[in-house]
Order: C-alpha cells, then sequence, then structure tokens
C-alpha cells in the first residue's frame, strides 16, 4: 500500500482528492470542521516536504453550479486550519485552474470549486478525469467519505498518474483500522452491530461472521432475532420477512464458532416518545403496546463483560434511540465498556454514521482508538466489497 509517506514532495504538486463536504449554516459558515481537520496532516507533510495542494473535493448534493454549494464558503476556515493562506480558484478544471496550477509556488494551497459543478464528476467521466489529472504531479486519495463512488476524481482519476498515486494518511489509518477488525487484528475479536434495521446490516454480519469471535447485538435489530427465536416483542421493531434469515444467521454462527450475544432485558415504551411511560422487561415477554427501544442494565453487564475480554472492537450502530434522554443508556454503557477496553489495551473502531454520531454526542471519540470518517464507505468495506477509490490507487 503506496502511501504519502513513499513520496518525496520537494517541487511537487500534489492534486488531492479531500472530502470537504462539512455541514454550513444559514450564512455558509462550517458548523463541524472534523473532516478538514483530518486531511491536516497530509496537507502538512506535503507542505513540509516542501511542495505545493491543490485541493479537490465535492460539497453537498448540487444541480450545476450553484453558489450555496461553493467551496469558496469553506475557503477561509481550511487556511485557518491548515495555517497557510488558501488561494480559491472558481473551476476544477480549465484554463483558469490550469494557470493557477502552473503559478503556484512550492509551500502554497489552491482549493479548486466544487467538482460537482460538472456533471462529469459523478458519471466518472474519463475526459474530465483526464482534464483534472493536469492539475498535478501526483495523485493524493485523502477521502474515505468517497472511496466507495467510482466518481472521476476517487477513482477514474488514478490512471493518468501510473506510479504516482498513493493514499493519503487519512485514508491510509481508515483502510489499517478495517484491516485490524477484518484480518490482523489480536483475538478475541468482537463486533457490536445495532441501530434500527437487520436489512441494512445483513451482509456485514454474513460477511463478519468468518473472521469474529463474538457479535453483539442491539438496536431494533435485537426484536427480529427474539422473534425468530419464539420471543414475545409486543409492538417493537421487527422484519417479518427477515425471520427467516434470522435464524439461518444463529445457526451459522454456532456451526462456526461465533457467539451472539443478544439483549435479555429491555427498556420498553407506550409510545415513541422520550416522554412516554416506560418499563423493563426481559426482552422475550415484551407486553402488546409495547415496544423496546433501548437494552436494559442487565444487557449492559453482560455486553460489558464481553468488551473486557475483548481485544479487538467494532462497533456500528447504536444499542437504542439514543437521540432520546430517556432511551440512551444502553448505547452510553456499551460506549464507556468500549473506552474501558481500549485503555485495557483492545483496538477498537467506531464506524458508520450513529454509532459515531452517538460516540460524538457523549463525547467518547477521543478515547477509542479510531473514530472513521466514512459511512457509506465504512458499511461497504464491513460488507466485504473492494472501494473503487482504494482499488484504483493499489492497482497500479
Ligand atoms: P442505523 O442507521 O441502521 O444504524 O440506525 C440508527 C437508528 O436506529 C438510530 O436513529 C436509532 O434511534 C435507531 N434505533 C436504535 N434502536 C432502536 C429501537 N430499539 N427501535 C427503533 N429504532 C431504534
Amino acid at each position: 500500500m503506496k502511501t504519502i509517506h513513499d513520496f518525496n514532495f520537494n517541487h511537487k504538486k500534489a492534486l488531492i482528492r479531500v472530502d470537504f463536504n462539512v455541514p454550513l449554516n444559514d450564512s455558509f459558515q462550517v458548523t463541524d470542521t472534523t473532516r478538514i481537520e483530518a486531511a491536516k496532516p497530509t496537507i502538512i507533510k506535503i507542505l513540509e516536504d516542501g511542495g505545493s495542494c491543490v485541493l479537490m473535493s465535492h460539497l453537498g448534493r448540487p444541480k450545476g453550479v450553484q453558489n450555496e454549494f461553493s467551496l469558496q464558503h469553506i475557503a477561509a476556515t481550511v487556511r485557518d486550519i491548515i495555517g497557510v493562506e488558501v488561494q480559491f480558484v472558481a473551476n476544477c478544471v480549465g484554463a483558469e485552474a490550469e494557470a493557477a496550477v502552473a503559478n503556484l509556488e512550492d509551500g502554497k494551497i489552491i482549493l479548486l470549486e466544487n467538482l460537482r459543478f460538472h456533471e462529469e464528476e459523478k458519471k466518472g467521466d474519463v475526459a474530465f478525469a483526464e482534464q483534472l489529472s493536469k492539475l498535478g504531479d501526483i495523485y493524493v486519495n485523502d477521502a474515505f467519505g468517497t472511496a466507495h463512488r467510482a466518481h472521476a476524481s476517487t477513482s477514474v482519476i488514478a490512471s493518468f498518474f501510473g506510479e504516482n498515486k498513493c493514499f493519503g494518511s487519512l485514508l491510509a489509518k481508515e483502510i489499517e483500522s478495517i484491516d485490524k477488525v477484518m484480518t490482523s487484528g489480536e483475538k478475541p475479536v468482537t463486533a457490536i452491530l445495532g441501530g434500527a434495521k437487520v436489512s441494512s446490516k445483513i451482509t456485514i454480519i454474513e460477511n463478519i461472521l468468518d473472521k469474529v469471535n463474538h457479535i453483539i447485538i442491539g438496536g431494533g435489530m435485537t426484536f427480529t432475532f427474539i422473534k425468530a427465536l419464539g420471543g414475545q416483542i409486543g409492538n417493537s421493531l421487527v422484519e417479518d420477512e427477515y425471520l427467516n434469515l434470522a435464524k439461518d444467521i444463529l445457526a451459522k454462527a454456532k456451526a462456526k464458532g461465533v457467539a451472539i450475544h443478544l439483549p435479555v432485558d429491555a427498556v420498553v415504551a407506550d409510545a415513541f416518545a422520550n416522554d412516554a411511560n416506560i418499563q423493563l422487561v426481559d426482552t422475550t415477554k415484551i407486553p402488546d403496546g409495547w415496544m423496546g427501544l433501548d437494552v436494559g442494565p442487565k444487557t449492559s453487564e453482560i455486553f460489558a463483560d464481553v468488551l473486557a475480554n475483548s481485544k479487538t472492537i467494532l462497533w456500528n450502530g447504536p444499542l437504542g434511540v439514543f437521540e432520546m434522554e430517556a432511551f440512551s443508556k444502553g448505547t452510553i454503557a456499551l460506549g464507556n465498556a468500549i473506552v474501558a477496553a481500549t485503555k485495557n489495551g483492545a483496538f477498537s473502531l467506531v464506524g458508520g454514521g450513529d454509532s459515531v454520531a452517538a460516540a460524538k454526542q457523549f463525547g467518547l471519540s477521543t478515547a477509542v482508538s479510531y473514530v472513521s470518517t466514512g459511512g457509506g464507505a465504512m458499511l461497504e468495506s464491513l460488507e466485504g466489497k473492494t472501494l473503487p477509490g482504494i482499488a484504483a490507487i493499489l492497482n497500479a
């Protein structure tokens, strides 16, 4: 795997695909700078080598050129975070961009306009990718958030750089973290899968059955498994068309010696609301009219025990409706157990939309080993898919 550390960027222009798809408020100010900060180590290494950086990214889902999606809005924030002046160029291809790059001095940064102002970007258009490729000597992909897309700037472009392409340090870290969970991590390996539905996690469960020792299941998908085992789930979320598959997974796990841990108690509510009436019941005996919205304390204890004995941990998906305070305790307890295991030497990866949000909300993100920056890209990696953005760099 070639990374920026295999290159000396002295007098070189690095064309870097970053993921600056950041949230903006109504005054076009960046409200969460995580993604810009995440790209900083790559940019700094290149500048310190004596090279220059041409940054390209998408922002939002524009239809043609739309000022609200202009990357000009974030140029000042990039400057403040990196600590170097940023020259904004109002088009990502063409004469203006090529002239700006030709005049770019070592130690300087250019930020190109939104790639998705051109529909060719998402189409993976080869001619558009070739135009982009004129804007640098070495192509660096540091955008994990779009690595699962076969777009012009994320994968097609790589073929124009021969050997002169590599992963930025952020993308390299993402790849290493996933690899630790999927192949090289110390055992026992435990995967925690929560969230709403079995249907969206089924491919992941099937893929990781051969790779982990324990699977902890929580969240809404618990109840499809409990019903498949003959339990009463009241009005909890269920996907009846997945009952057979749930049984199948339990049988396969048993055959492979993978321990599946289902919640034994649940916080149930008579409405999907923070101020609903709640009670604590056995997960297999949920009364009609009540729905399970969080795991109970007995479950939290059992899960904490499994985690205390794990050496490698993957967390994808909350254990309850953590957005509501009344149903957040199970997810918080789980997060704390992951933090405790990490302090004891375990490697812990938090990945996939809502668990990242939960880790951030409960102040746990700095106490785990790694928090992934890619939602869809993370899910597809866990499903065992080869991501086009990664394959394009690996296949020199
Ligand atoms: P996902 O995107 O599949 O990871 O799902 C995350 C969502 O699942 C969060 O918004 C949670 O509120 C929701 N969720 C977690 N537990 C439950 C549950 N027991 N019932 C319904 N929704 C849940």
